[in-house]
């Protein structure tokens, strides 16, 4: 196959270039050109003058969807109830976070759990003595995974063996670890750019969708954005699930971003130990930290994550600064939030904070986006301030605005319960405070 066999099509216009250029002479657009094989004319007007295939909706057999338990109930309730047979599964997420881990445990799962399961996993990231040192690593890594046969790994990047490996093994789930490795020859393109990651990508699902076999590709992100991939794919596949969380915390999140068999916003929470990723069957009492609770500036506080309800502990803490600049540090919320948040105290509560370094911490490494959790920072920042201890039993739920008031917040009725079940009998919130100084006249009263 020489240079001729593809085309660069500018994704933006559709202008076709001989060869990669950065920006389309045509639109003047940047980085829109994309490698394609050629099409072959002769086919395209040869099927010029079949028929379409018409069927009345009556003779066509609804198809039921079977799935397959994954062993994990986080991992099925996230897949909308388990693995459905012929989908196609992009799981990305950071290198490192555990993407690679997760599937070689559900592997593991899958051979204890199913009768005469076949899993192909191909990695063009690890060779397959890596992969059986990790796999040993693996909690339950019983005689199954490392002696079974039912397990076949192979170390190979090119697109075309990998098809034709599919099509002779016929396995009963396929896993493909990373897409980014893979490529085809019959491109000239890099792999992991654009044009190699659609056209794999559209390869496998080929292969797949007729033989039925599910499969996952794991999609590498960088922390600096998306790379080609993720992206590029989100279209094509039926499920995109997300792993996060970072190298220093303990917590996963899976989410689902995508899914044509489910519900998307359902989240997972996974603790990762040096065996492997575990369940977490209670979230919300593994973030709460347990510690002496008659400290001033800790506040709990009920956030949303997908359509879960989690509690989590703000802490402050509030330092005479006598070497500016002031700091202000965020962990686990926003910064410019923080700031805001601040501002608001000085203006509206007359809080002294212009010489006081901040520090704001979240329980448990999270990193919390939901923006009900401001009122229970306001009230470790004042607790902090104050050095005063807002009793134990206190719960904080709500948005505050610029004028200082405390807006009302989504689902506050589940957040009341999830509250109540970790046994906390106060929950305030836009009902109880109207704004900031309400928090002051209980931590006055105490
Ligand atoms: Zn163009």
């Amino acid at each position: 196959m020489g240079k001729q066999s593809t085309v660069f099509i500018c994704q933006n216009c559709g202008s076709q270039y001989t060869s990669w250029m950065g920006r389309c002479s045509n639109c003047n657009q940047w980085n829109t050109l994309i490698e394609e094989i050629k099409e072959e004319k002769e086919s395209v007007g040869g099927e010029k003058k079949g028929k379409m295939q018409l069927l009345s909706l009556s003779s066509i057999s609804s198809e039921k969807i079977t799935r397959i338990a994954t062993g994990f109930s986080e991992f099925d309730l996230i897949l909308g109830g388990g693995i459905v047979k012929g989908s196609l599964i992009l799981l990305s997420g950071e290198p490192g976070v555990g993407k690679s881990t997760l599937l070689l445990q559900l592997v593991q799962n899958l051979l204890n759990n199913q009768e005469k399961f076949q899993i192909l996993y191909i990695s063009g990231e690890e060779s397959p003595e890596q992969i059986k040192i990790r796999a040993e690593r693996l909690e339950n890594s019983d005689k199954n995974l490392t002696t079974d046969k039912s397990l076949l790994v192979a170390s190979e990047t090119i697109i075309e063996k990998i098809i034709t490996s599919i099509e002779e093994e016929k396995p009963s789930l396929l896993i493909i670890d990373s897409i980014q490795t893979v490529f085809s020859e019959k491109l000239n393109s890099y792999p992991g750019s654009v044009s190699q990651v659609r056209f794999c990508a559209n390869e496998i699902m080929r292969a797949i969708k007729r033989l039925k076999i599910p499969t996952f590709i794991v999609g590498q992100v960088t922390k600096e954005g998306i790379v080609a991939g993720p992206k590029v794919l989100e279209h094509l596949v039926d499920v995109v699930l997300q792993i996060e969380g970072g190298e220093a915390q303990d917590f996963r999140l899976l989410r689902s971003l995508k899914n044509r068999f489910g519900n998307t916003d359902e989240i997972g929470i996974f603790q990762m130990g040096e065996r492997g990723l575990t369940e977490v069957k209670n979230p919300s009492a593994v973030f709460l930290d347990e510690h002496e609770s008659n400290i001033p500036g800790s506040v709990k506080t009920v956030f949303l994550e997908g359509k879960r309800c989690l509690l989590a502990e703000i802490q402050a803490l509030i330092v005479p600064n006598y070497f500016p600049p002031l700091r202000r540090t965020a962990t686990g919320i926003d910064y410019n939030r923080l700031l805001l948040l601040v501002a608001v105290l000085e203006r509206r509560l007359g809080l002294k904070l212009q010489n006081k370094d901040i520090y704001i911490k979240v329980s448990g490494g999270l990193k919390l986006q939901d923006p009900a959790i401001d009122l229970a920072v306001c009230g470790a920042i004042i607790s902090a301030y104050q050095n005063k201890v807002l009793s134990n039993n206190i719960v904080m739920v709500g948005e505050i605005g610029l004028l200082g008031e405390v807006r009302g917040v989504s689902q506050l009725n589940k957040r009341i319960k999830e509250a109540n079940k970790q046994g906390f009998k106060n929950v305030y919130s836009s009902q109880s405070y109207k704004n900031l100084l309400d928090i002051q006249k209980v931590l006055n009263r105490d």
